[in-house]
């Protein structure tokens, strides 16, 4: 399994996508791990601001609403 950008040795996988990515091509973005609803009914996310991304894949900035799923 390689890099899948420049077939090189891959240190981690892309959280959003799968990928697996080397230290020359990744670059550090926001990752929300989990959203839960805080005091005052406000929304809070847990998120990692340096996560492995590939930069091919497009994440979202912010958690999509998907209520079809409950
Ligand atoms: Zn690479
Ligand atoms: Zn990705």
């Amino acid at each position: 399994m390689r890099c899948h950008r420049c077939k090189g040795e891959p240190i981690g996988v892309c959280p959003f996508c799968g990928r697996l990515i080397c230290e020359d091509c990744y670059r550090p973005h926001v990752y929300v791990l989990t959203v839960y609803v805080g005091e005052a009914q406000t929304p809070k996310a847990i998120a990692v601001s340096n996560a492995l991304w590939c930069q091919t894949c497009r994440p979202h900035p912010a958690p999509i609403p998907m209520p079809e799923l409950f």
